[in-house]
């Protein structure tokens, strides 16, 4: 399989526009690097501001002639369905072509499969359940409301999760009747190609699904800041996210929903199950290198306690496998980019000039090849809360650990940032777990658990971890508006 799909990559990919493969006449080209081995994967014709244009004209027309929000929902839901299928249907091949790009373990490059084909399945349930609400007013009159589709969406994601993002924002988009220009990292364009290609193969209309990967500051610019655009959806950075907003006041006031980074807390109380706690701490912390946006980052753990986690915690640790993401019996690849490599290895030193205590192994293991982006799981002890690794995203595999005496400093600690994004308590004091849960400033609570995702569960954060939510029926607010209509009876 894996031969085959480099096979396949050796010719430039093509952008999909209007239901086509589009190769634009610009010659511009994108070179996809496989991060695990640092070598040019294959080579993607990079959208410019001219194939922008061209793949929101096609939303546009797909979205006036009502080819799609017309179509009967139970036609609708049955696309959908079909979507779900076909991914699962395509598993290996879409994992294979992940863990290429991404450098995730191929366990993961599958994994994340499952998850984005949930999202195509709940979402075509709610094609035939989306409408809105009769009003009693005052007066002889009937008043209800309409819920419309917002319009054409551009859809910005980031380069962790390249398939499950795009999923996470057009499957709700499509449950509304909207159609999207979709803009892939220029890392990891790959798998939102194939996306295309599977929605179309589904009967998804021509024009309703484009995919224009690209440089951020040509394509991702052009089609914020396009007039015929309705709605930015975006996951990524606050600097990103900046520009975007500045963007939609610079233009027409597109609405805009985002989806940023955060810097998570995962607290440990004395009375709780260690055991879990550890388990938790190590896969918040290096699932997906770390290149996770709901990472748990930041471990709290109280005084009297921390010894002897530690003492398991940096044991699980150091017996984690770097290396080959195709190696199974590795439990961790390379790093996306050399770009992200050094910002991580940046923060590494930075812990250690600020102050706190490295506690893990920076030797390379065995399993680790010469070349590729490669880094082992690091666990930075007595760390302080003013300093810039318990402050800032790292987005890699690196974990700082915060004592606490007592639950007000925990709290203190715990919001003692600038995001919100999730957060996690462990204890076995059911009254302290939902205080705490009030308490915590985050979008997403977890009690003696990380990482619980469901397609039904909504997933966003506070404060400049992002503005909206996604999955759940709270993304249909991001991708519909209300009309309302009053009838003199
Ligand atoms: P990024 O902001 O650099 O890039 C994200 C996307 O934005 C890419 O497609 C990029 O090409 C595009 N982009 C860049 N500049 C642009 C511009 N000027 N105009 C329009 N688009 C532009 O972020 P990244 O480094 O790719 O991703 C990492 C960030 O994403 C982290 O902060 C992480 O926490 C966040 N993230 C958040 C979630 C979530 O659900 N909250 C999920 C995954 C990642």
């Amino acid at each position: 399989m894996r031969k085959a799909i480099e096979d396949e990559l050796k010719q430039p990919q093509p952008l999909f526009i209007d239901g086509k493969a589009y190769v634009p006449n610009h010659g511009e080209l994108i070179d996809v690097v496989n991060p695990a081995t640092e070598s040019i994967l294959c080579q993607v014709h990079a959208a410019t501001e001219n194939e922008v244009n061209l793949a929101v004209q096609a939303a546009r027309r797909a979205f006036e002639d009502s080819t799609w929000k017309g179509m009967n929902p139970s036609a609708r839901e049955k696309i959908l369905l079909r979507i779900a299928d076909l991914l699962e249907q395509n598993a290996e091949r879409l994992g294979t072509i992940e863990t290429l790009n991404n450098g995730k373990t191929i366990r993961e490059g599958i994994g994340d499969v499952e998850p984005s084909a949930d999202a195509f399945r709940y979402y075509a349930g709610w094609t035939r359940k989306i409408y809105g609400e009769t009003i009693p007013v005052d007066g002889g009159n009937f008043v209800y409301t309409l819920k419309e589709p917002v319009g054409v969406c551009g859809q910005i994601v980031p380069w962790n999760y390249p398939l499950l993002m795009a999923a996470w924002k057009v499957a709700p988009a499509l449950a509304c009747g909207c159609t999207i220009v979709l803009k892939p990292s220029e890392w990891t364009p790959l798998t939102a190609l194939e996306l295309a290609k599977i929605t179309k193969e589904a009967g998804l209309p021509d024009g309703v699904l484009n995919v224009v990967p690209g440089y951020g500051s040509v394509a991702g610019e052009a089609l914020s800041r396009h007039m015929d655009v309705d709605k930015i959806a975006f996951t990524g950075s606050i600097r990103t996210a900046r520009l975007l907003l500045k963007a939609s006041a610079e233009s027409n006031l597109k609405k805009v929903s985002l989806e940023l980074g955060g810097k998570s807390p995962l607290l440990v109380f004395d009375d709780a199950d260690i055991d879990g706690a550890v388990q938790a701490a190590m896969a918040g912390s290096f699932a997906n290198k770390g290149e996770v946006c709901s990472a748990s980052t930041r471990l709290l753990v109280q005084s009297s306690i921390k010894d002897k986690l530690l003492d398991k915690l940096t044991s699980r640790c150091e017996q984690m496998k770097v290396g080959d993401p195709f190696d199974t019996n590795n439990h961790m690849g390379a790093l996306v980019s050399k770009a992200q490599y050094e910002k991580v290895r940046s923060y590494i030193e930075k812990g250690k000039t600020e102050g706190a205590r490295l506690i893990t192994s920076e030797a390379k293991q065995n399993s680790m090849p010469d070349k590729g982006y490669y880094l082992r799981p690091a666990i930075f002890d007595e760390v302080k809360s003013h300093m810039s690794i318990a402050q800032e995203e790292i987005f890699g595999p690196v974990l700082s650990v915060l004592e606490f005496a007592d639950e007000a400093a925990a709290i203190q600690i715990a919001n003692g940032t600038s995001y919100g994004l999730v957060s996690a308590i462990f204890t076995k004091d059911i009254s302290r777990a939902h205080r705490l849960a009030k308490e915590i400033k985050a979008g997403v609570v977890w009690i003696n658990r990380w990482n619980g995702f469901d397609s039904a569960a909504p997933f966003g954060g506070n404060k400049q971890s992002g503005w909206g939510r996604e999955l759940g029926k709270n993304a249909l607010d991001l991708y519909t508006t209300d009309k309302c209509v009053w009838v003199n009876i």
